[in-house]
């Protein structure tokens, strides 16, 4: 089976800062993973190296078979690679349903001019309702975004990204800053989410990460310190050690 994504020797350095050590990663199809590690291993930065937002200093990045390495990001995402953005990315004084439908309006272009056609329009609807659904935000789409809530908000993003159908899904930190009420709703959702899509998730909250992810690499200083299945990574002492005693004084 191709991977969905898949680097090779993947680089970067800042200066003398080698802020990724040649990094052979791979998400299978549909995949349910999570890449975890302190503060300043180097996660962000992959993730902006797999997006297409940082060049790297060396190596490779395949979308399926695809070398995507030259590639912008926004050729990137029309091979099926999205993520979530910040939060200044939504219309704030359009509704929650406005700005899913212009996500998903913007896919159909190709598709015949969907947002102009008015002919199209309820299956425009359906699919943003189906979207708002999967997200848990039906009871909030009249609002405008300045109206609801932080956890809400980062919600929309998600469903953004999703909009585009993608084959990889990339979230990073999609908890931070919510109440553990809004974090174990979205874990819920989550991992409803359908599996066509594969997601690589970051996160701190150890609840989200073992809570959805079926494998799981750690990252340690630019490379890859181990990598495996949720339960064996979640019982290794090192990671504890390593991962947990960080985390502490995060
Ligand atoms: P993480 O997401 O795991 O916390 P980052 O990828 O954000 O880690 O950062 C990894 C390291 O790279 C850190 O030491 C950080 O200071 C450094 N770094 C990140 N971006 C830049 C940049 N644009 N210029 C210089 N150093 C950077
Ligand atoms: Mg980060």
């Amino acid at each position: 089976m191709t991977a969905a994504l898949r680097t090779k020797q993947l680089r970067k350095s800042f200066g003398a800062l080698q802020v990724a050590k040649d990094i052979n990663f791979s998400l299978d199809q549909g995949a349910r993973h999570a890449l975890i590690g302190p503060n300043g291993a180097g996660k962000s930065t992959f993730v902006n190296l797999l997006s297409g937002t940082l060049k790297p200093t060396g190596g490779k990045v395949y979308i399926g078979d695809v070398d995507v390495t030259n590639a912008s990001p926004a050729s990137r995402v029309n091979r099926g690679l999205a993520r979530t953005f910040q939060i200044n990315s939504l219309f704030n004084q359009m509704t929650v349903t406005e700005n899913v439908a212009l996500a998903v309006s913007a896919r159909l272009k190709s598709d015949g001019g969907l947002w102009r056609n008015p002919v199209r329009q309820p299956e425009l609807q359906r699919e943003v309702d189906r979207l708002l659904d999967m997200v848990d935000l039906t009871s909030v789409a009249t609002k405008r975004i300045s109206e609801i809530s932080y956890g809400q908000r980062r919600l929309v993003e998600i469903a953004l990204a999703l909009a585009l159908k993608p084959s990889v899904l990339l979230l990073d930190e999609p908890a931070a800053g919510l109440p553990k009420s809004s974090s174990e709703r979205l874990l819920e959702l989550l991992v409803r989410l359908p599996r066509e899509t594969a997601i690589l998730i970051i996160d701190h909250d150890m609840d989200i990460v073992f809570g959805f992810a079926d494998t799981v690499t750690v990252m340690f200083q630019g490379g890859i310190l181990v990598e495996g299945k949720s339960g064996e990574i979640k019982s290794n002492a090192l990671v504890r050690e390593v991962y947990l005693g960080n985390a502490r004084h995060a």
